[in-house]
């Protein structure tokens, strides 16, 4: 029986069908799809405004690495074809401007409370509801709640000695100052070579007066061959939009990029290189799709490798600094990068390498950073030094399911959930590209879309059915969740100490966390929506 306490606090709550948490795309999107079905919905974000993480991540060069044609919403066919996108890449302000755009577009606004972190979520198992709990004290309790806090949302900012000592500015990519940062005359440290990394150097050391990277892997990296986009192509894009779309989800990654089907193993040495030079050429990630068993093979990926370490050669003018920004890992095993004039930047006399391997980074000091017994004096310091991926945003909140268990409890060997979308025991929960689906594997927007609309379906089918509580069978999570892990162990991406892996941060687990294969995911979830809902226990 409910206590008084609780009766009170039941009555002082606020009522809703849903709690969506999180305004980027998934969020967004979701807020709509419930509007669709009827339902009473609310968002709640801690940035003050939209856009996930193009709202926080606007460090110089920040743009997206899936071409803007394809990294955008298909739900609504008006808004693709109004939305002129002007680059092939399109930069951080666009993206969040397009995303501004659709929540005005679909008055989605006056259903989001920003500035508001939501602490708490407990499962009310005799209700049948979440109560939900927020910094700035709103007490609500809703049937369903949507959890759309992002797979790359919680930023890491690695615990260095001295961090309290350094008495420049720090900035971290994925916290970016709204206002900007003038680096001019400054001499800037950047610790960090991943995506956010290699977009931002470039561009901090044309505006520095010196730049240090701090580089502890090197990473690998494709050029964007970024360009404005022709408006006879977009046009042609947006004729064929839903052919064009459909394409995109027949693929692996859900990418526009016609994979090549043979084995680079099959190749001549001279068929190779002609098919990573065509890649090349064409920029991007098609490169990843240059052979079939780039993710399989060792042999084959050392080509590719290979390839890459030939212009790495080729670009940078001194053999030493070349030597050590060349990677020995398996290519795309931490996500491929794709940049504007990163190698080339090494060319420049005001910028200087330090090799983290060679000479750690010790601590951080009143006037820079000390690594390999060396003191650099630095002005700022930017920490391009990732995220606490897929499941951080999520542990961060106290979420607490059937007999007050604990997600972090439950989570504690790493994640596990039926199909990326719901984790048993914690009912009527459901996560927006969570762990075991195939989110940061592929191109986000059409998987999160499939997500909301296979959420949607889903919740019409409750309804319609009379069900109230939907919780996955345990049989059918162990079972998705070996298939997962059956998928990740064939491949190559257990080789290296990625995000996808959780390696990049101390303690936690070491449990390869998305789903690789974007069309194969999608037609599994048909699948089990045909066999009504098969794996979900409704009542
Ligand atoms: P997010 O955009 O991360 O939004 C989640 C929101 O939830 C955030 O605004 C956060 O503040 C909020 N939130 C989290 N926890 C709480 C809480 N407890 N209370 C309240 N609010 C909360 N993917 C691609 O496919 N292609 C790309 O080119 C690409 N480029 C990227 C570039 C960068 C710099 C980064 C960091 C990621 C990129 N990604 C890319 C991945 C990108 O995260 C997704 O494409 C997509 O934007 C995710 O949308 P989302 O709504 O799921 O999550
Ligand atoms: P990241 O890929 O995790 O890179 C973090 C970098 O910081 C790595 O080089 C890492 O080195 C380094 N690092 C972390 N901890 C360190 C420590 N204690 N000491 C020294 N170095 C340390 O993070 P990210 O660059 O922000 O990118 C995260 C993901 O966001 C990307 O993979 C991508 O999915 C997405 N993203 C996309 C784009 C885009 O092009 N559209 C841009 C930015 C981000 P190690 O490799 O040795 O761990």
């Amino acid at each position: 029986m409910a206590g008084a306490a609780e009766t009170a606090r039941d009555e002082a709550s606020e009522r809703l069908d849903a709690v969506i948490v999180g305004a980027g795309f998934g969020g967004l999107y979701a807020l709509y799809k419930m509007r669709e079905l009827g339902l009473r919905a609310r968002v709640f974000e801690a940035g003050d405004g939209v856009g996930g993480t193009w709202y926080w991540n606007r460090y110089p060069g920040a743009r997206c690495d899936v071409e803007s044609m394809q990294y955008s919403y298909q739900f609504s066919d008006e808004l693709a074809q109004e939305w002129e996108w002007s680059e092939r890449y399109a930069a951080q302000p666009e993206i969040l401007r397009y995303l501004e755009h659709v929540a005005d577009r679909f008055e989605l606004r006056r259903d989001i409370r920003f500035e508001t972190r939501v602490e708490r979520a407990h499962w009310d198992e005799e209700r049948g509801l979440w109560r939900i709990g927020t910094d700035r004290g709103d007490e609500l309790s809703a049937r369903f709640c949507i959890m759309a806090t992002g797979c790359l949302s919680s930023t890491n900012t690695p615990d260095f000695d001295g961090v309290e000592d350094f008495e420049g500015d720090s900035y971290h990519t994925g916290q970016w100052p709204h206002e900007g940062v003038d680096f001019a005359g400054k001499r800037v440290g950047v610790i960090g070579t991943g995506s956010s990394g290699i977009q931002s150097i470039p561009l901090i050391a044309r505006e520095a007066l010196h730049l240090t990277v701090f580089q502890r892997t090197p990473n690998y990296s494709v050029p964007a061959h970024n360009a404005p986009l022709d408006p006879d192509k977009q046009a042609h894009i947006k004729e064929n939009y839903a052919r064009y779309r459909e394409q995109s989800r027949a693929t692996p990654f859900g990418l526009v990029n016609p994979p090549n089907e043979s084995a680079a193993m099959d190749a001549t040495p001279e068929e190779r290189r002609a098919e990573y030079e065509m890649r090349w050429a064409e920029g991007g990630l098609g490169f990843m799709m240059s052979f079939v068993d780039m993710l399989v093979s060792r042999e084959s990926n050392d080509t590719a490798a290979e390839f890459i370490r030939g212009k790495i050669r080729e670009t940078v003018e001194d053999p030493e600094l070349a030597e050590a920004l060349c990677p020995d890992t398996v290519v795309g095993c931490k996500r491929l990068c794709v940049d504007t004039d990163y190698w080339e930047t090494y060319n420049r006399d005001d910028v200087r390498l330090v090799d983290l391997r060679k000479n750690p980074i010790e601590r951080l000091t009143r006037r820079g950073l000390r690594a390999g017994g060396e003191e650099y004096e630095l002005d700022a310091i930017v920490f391009a030094t990732g995220f606490d991926a897929m499941t951080g945003a999520l542990l961060r909140i106290d979420i607490r399911g059937v007999g007050g268990r604990t997600l972090a409890d439950k989570w504690d060997a790493g994640p596990v959930t039926y199909l990326g979308l719901m984790t048993a025991g914690f009912p009527n929960l459901f996560t927006i590209t969570g762990p075991g689906s195939p989110s940061v594997l592929s191109n986000m927007v059409p998987s999160i879309e499939q997500h909301v609309d296979f959420i949607g379906d889903f919740l019409t089918h409750m309804q319609e059915r009379g069900a109230a509580r939907v919780d996955p069978e345990p049989d059918a999570e162990a079972a998705w969740v070996a298939h997962v892990n059956e998928v990740g162990d064939a491949t190559l991406f257990p080789t290296c100490n990625s995000w996808y892996l959780g390696a990049n941060i101390p303690g936690k687990p070491r449990v390869f966390m998305p789903y690789l294969g974007f069309l194969a995911y999608c037609e599994k979830c048909d699948e089990v929506a045909a066999n009504d809902y098969a794996g979900f226990s409704l009542r």
